[in-house]
């Protein structure tokens, strides 16, 4: 799964194309391999640690929406890069509660709702701002404890709960997949995040959509978009590897909720 001697760092517009377009094949050559439509697969560019100057090539080439694991970070470069509207962004990381008016104010989505009180906490803000956001629930597919997100028995009596917070649009799930080189156990994750998507669906409240699964990154999409995956994440194959470990975004052992 560690793929990162391949990453190849954009530094022009051309070369964000060429990444972009080896990922997009990939994305299309897994889809194809399990019967799907290409175009049924969402590619979510992460630009994580990616600064703002790089961040304009990479838009010229087309990354339009860009994700972001750390709310303070894009809210920064939202305001560097003020001059480009059609920028939306998407906060897929972990969020402190002391942290939603940031991203009721600029954020087009968030993949990791994982309690009530966040979301109680992102609605007020979001009608403060007259503002309404993409939401996706995050779930712990892979049990480790240093992964955020709901446990998988708890996303149903979660979800009943989601259409009291009229500002959030709920549109499905989203999963980091355990990191492991064993490839059946990062698949495993995914598949049984389809599988509760395919369960919730069946009591979903009204005004709660789950057609979107959000997975995979850039050591394992392939697996995800095989295993249903209609968003993936990818941050590394387009811009570049990261000079950070991952435990900074994931800190193991330390959820600071
Ligand atoms: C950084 C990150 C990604 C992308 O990881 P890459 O290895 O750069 O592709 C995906 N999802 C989340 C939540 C992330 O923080």
């Amino acid at each position: 799964m560690n793929e990162q001697a391949h990453y190849t760092t954009a530094t022009t517009t051309l070369e964000f194309r060429r990444n972009l377009a080896v990922v997009q094949d990939r994305i299309a050559g897994a889809a194809i391999r399990v019967g799907r439509s290409p175009g049924d697969v969402r590619l979510l560019p992460v630009s994580k640690t990616v600064e703002s100057s790089r961040l304009r090539l990479a838009i010229e080439a087309g990354c339009t929406d860009l994700g972001e694991n750390k709310v303070q970070e894009a809210l920064r470069k939202s305001v560097e890069l003020a001059d480009v509207p059609e920028v939306r962004w998407h906060v897929i990381g972990h969020l402190q509660s002391n942290k939603a008016k940031f991203v009721a104010k600029f954020a087009h989505e968030f993949q990791a709702l994982d309690r009530l009180s966040l979301a109680r906490t992102l609605n007020n803000r979001l009608e403060v701002a007259d503002r309404t956001l993409q939401v996706m629930v995050q779930i712990n597919t892979s049990g480790e404890d240093s992964k955020f997100g709901l446990p998988p028995q708890e996303a149903e009596a979660f979800i009943q709960e989601l259409p009291a917070f009229e500002r959030l649009h709920i549109t499905g799930l989203m999963t980091l997949a355990i990191n492991s080189p064993d490839e059946s156990r990062v698949r495993a994750c995914f598949q049984s995040l389809h599988k509760l998507r395919r369960q919730l669906s069946e009591n979903a409240p009204s005004g709660v959509e789950l057609t979107e699964l959000s997975m995979g990154m850039s050591g394992d999409f392939e697996l995800a978009v095989e295993e249903g995956a209609t968003v993936v994440r990818v941050g590394q194959a387009i811009f570049g590897p990261r000079a950070l470990p991952d435990s900074y975004y994931w800190p193991v052992g330390d959820k600071m909720r």
